[in-house]
């Protein structure tokens, strides 16, 4: 049965907005995220209701992380202990797993998902699930079990992939990106020519996350910032072997952590020509991956018991069509949708906001 969780996480004011004077217009309460339009009317009139003041949204987590020094404050503890041991569970079971995150460039995405550069105390999600996951494989391993852990991170820009560990060495400092998605008859989706690197112990894993997110900064500032543009797959996929009454079985399963490209519409930015083409593709996995994850959650949904078969366009999009197994099915599914405080990203953060609501059990 598949499963759904939605999470909204506010970061503090950046010194950009607090440079510009900018109001912090985003509240929380339990679950709940309020959003105000410091520009509507403080009265709301009769049939203005497109423009009243605030706006209520409820996600299964509302995390406030303005301020580091606020008791209200959710770090990364607490995130991992909501969304992560769950994920390490699932995979643990058996089960395929994703987790996303949402929204606009500088809004959180990589400190949630990875951690911070500036300080290296901040671990996200993805270093800690990977940690999570070894332990548990340590335990088990006493226990007759035994393991193979895989890994491989890559990046999809303008609907194209592209290797963050490939080997280096044949002139193409950080490869291209030019690998294709296709589909086995039986195993399903994949991507043609991917490395894929064993690995024997949590460090091993360290290292080639260094590697990858060294590849994405270094192409950042050669490239234009490609990586707010495009979006990162890190994937764990692991495989199980117990011998039980003497007759061997094998379980595997994939987990998946996705920094998603910037949410930033393509009208706001002004963009023309090959910019615009990108936009326009960046938009296509975005916008698919909402209507999937919209999808999934209506079919898990207690008020749609009938489990119609419904029709999912996990084809697309490249994201949707190479994550097809780990989105439904009996897989775990988190997104994370990041967001700033501030009155100057008001559009933004709506719209990010709007996109998660869809993406909830209804
Ligand atoms: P994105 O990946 O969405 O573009 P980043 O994760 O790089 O954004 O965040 C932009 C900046 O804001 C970084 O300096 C980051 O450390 C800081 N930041 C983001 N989220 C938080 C948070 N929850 N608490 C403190 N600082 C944060
Ligand atoms: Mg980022």
């Amino acid at each position: 049965m598949a499963s759904v969780k939605v999470a909204v996480r506010c970061r503090p004011l950046n010194k950009r907005e607090e440079a510009l004077g900018s109001s912090v217009i985003i509240s929380m309460q339990g679950r709940k995220t309020f959003i105000t339009n410091v520009k509507a009317p403080l009265e709301a009139s009769g049939g203005d209701s497109g423009r009243e003041r605030a706006k209520t949204f409820a996600f299964d987590f509302s995390y406030w992380s303005a301020d580091k020094n606020d008791s209200h404050c959710i770090n990364e503890d607490t995130v991992f202990a909501d969304l992560g041991i769950g994920v390490i569970d699932a995979a643990i079971e058996g089960y395929n797993a994703c987790v996303f995150a949402y929204g606009q460039t500088g809004s959180g995405k990589t400190h949630t998902m990875m951690g911070s550069q500036e300080s290296p105390d901040v671990v996200g999600l993805t270093p800690r699930i990977c940690q999570g996951l070894y332990n548990k494989i340590e335990m088990l391993k006493g226990e007759g079990i035994s393991f193979r852990t895989e890994v491989s991170y890559l990046e999809i820009y303008n609907e194209r992939v592209r290797d963050l560990l490939c080997t280096l060495g044949t002139g193409e400092e950080f490869g291209t990106h030019s690998l294709r998605v296709r589909e086995h008859p039986k195993e399903g989706p994949y991507v043609q020519d991917l490395s894929k690197h064993l690995v024997m112990n949590y460090a091993d894993i360290q290292d080639l996350m260094n590697i990858g997110n060294n590849r994405r900064t270094t192409a950042a500032t050669q490239m234009n910032d490609t990586s707010s543009r495009s979006h990162a797959i890190f994937t764990i996929t692991f495989s199980q072997a117990r011998f039980s009454r003497d007759m061997p079985s094998e379980m595997v399963s994939k987990v998946h952590l996705v920094d998603l490209a910037g949410s930033e519409r393509a009208d706001a930015s002004g963009a023309t020509g090959v910019r615009l083409k990108e936009g326009g593709s960046i938009n296509k996995s975005l916008v698919t991956l909402g209507t999937v994850i919209h999808a999934l959650a209506d079919m898990c949904s207690v008020r749609s018991p009938e489990k119609k078969q419904m029709f999912i366009p996990y084809r697309n999009s490249v994201l949707t069509w190479l994550l097809k197994d780990s989105l439904g099915g009996n897989s775990k599914t988190i997104m994370i949708a990041t967001i700033s405080p501030a009155d100057v990203n008001y559009a933004e953060t709506l719209s990010t906001l709007r996109y998660a609501n869809r993406a909830k059990n209804i």
